[in-house]
């Protein structure tokens, strides 16, 4: 998968450094596609000095787990996405895969599982059972390696929900891309949970995500930019990099009422205190 398109603009310096939770620079992006270093120079020069980047199938954690080996900048997650799970287990494939992304998960670098959970807008009723055994497989890794947890939900917030509190979540479970209402992002953070507010959170539409943001406490607030994909507004249909968390994080500061630099603080401060020292 690509995305084609001229690169955006780099966008005005943040005024405290902030982390990039959660994109895919493996992915080759942009008309005049850039390097890994590129984007992330980019990134540190409008705030955003961190990135976790996610490998959420065979090939890409296999990228992830070298990157983060060469870049002191990027940690990673590994995972196989829900989507790709209920293919693999279709096609008898799944056990090996998820065996070899437990042993990435094992490597120093790699703080993350993730992304996994349920996704019923792609995987029709047919691979939802797969989708679920994928998504317990994937907590009970976290839990054993004490490794935080990134979700992709997408059309399942309560069956999401049903599965962490059946199973229930690893200490540090984090929504990636939170698409729920103020009423789920109130329940997710009353659990401790933590929701990470991609581009989506700046479209214009997105007026029941941002009351889900302006209800959720600073302290759980996580930026990402699922990048290439969710490029913030104004600049949708471009491809996306870390750069544009400063979009994001402008919006949030908005939304959120509180002054710009205090949410990257804090933002800085809870990624760390999730993921580690870089
Ligand atoms: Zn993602």
């Amino acid at each position: 998968m690509t995305r084609a398109g001229a690169w955006p603009a780099t966008p005005e310096a943040l005024p405290a450094p902030i982390v990039d939770n959660h994109c895919h620079l493996e992915y080759p992006a942009g008309d005049e596609p850039r390097t890994v270093e590129d984007r992330l120079a980019e990134a540190a020069a409008a705030g955003v000095t961190r990135v976790v980047q996610i490998g959420c199938d065979l090939d890409s954690a296999r990228w992830t787990a070298d990157a983060v080996a060469r870049f002191p900048s990027m940690l990673g997650g590994v995972a196989l996405h829900p989507n790709d799970a209920a293919v693999l287990a279709a096609a008898g494939e799944y056990d090996a895969a998820f065996a070899e992304v437990a042993g990435l998960a094992r490597g120093e670098r790699i703080r993350v599982v993730g992304e996994t959970g349920l996704d019923f807008f792609r995987t029709g009723p047919e691979g939802r059972d797969a989708q679920v055994a994928a998504f317990r497989d994937h907590i009970a890794l976290a839990k054993e390696l004490g490794k935080p947890l990134q979700i992709h939900d997408r059309d399942a917030h309560a069956e999401v929900i049903d599965v962490l509190d059946r199973d229930g979540a690893p200490e540090v479970t984090v929504f990636h891309c939170f698409s729920g209402d103020a009423a789920m992002a109130r329940l997710a953070a009353h659990r401790g949970w933590y929701l990470s507010f991609a581009g989506t959170v700046t479209f214009k539409n997105a007026h029941q995500l941002r009351a889900a943001a302006a209800v959720t406490p600073l302290s759980h607030v996580l930026v990402e930019t699922d990048a290439p994909f969710l490029t913030p507004h104004p600049r949708r249909g471009a491809p996306n990099a870390p750069a544009q968390a400063a979009l994001t994080a402008r919006e949030l500061s908005r939304v959120l009422e509180v002054d710009l630099a205090e949410l990257c603080t804090t933002v800085w401060n809870t990624s760390h205190d999730l993921y580690g020292p870089w």
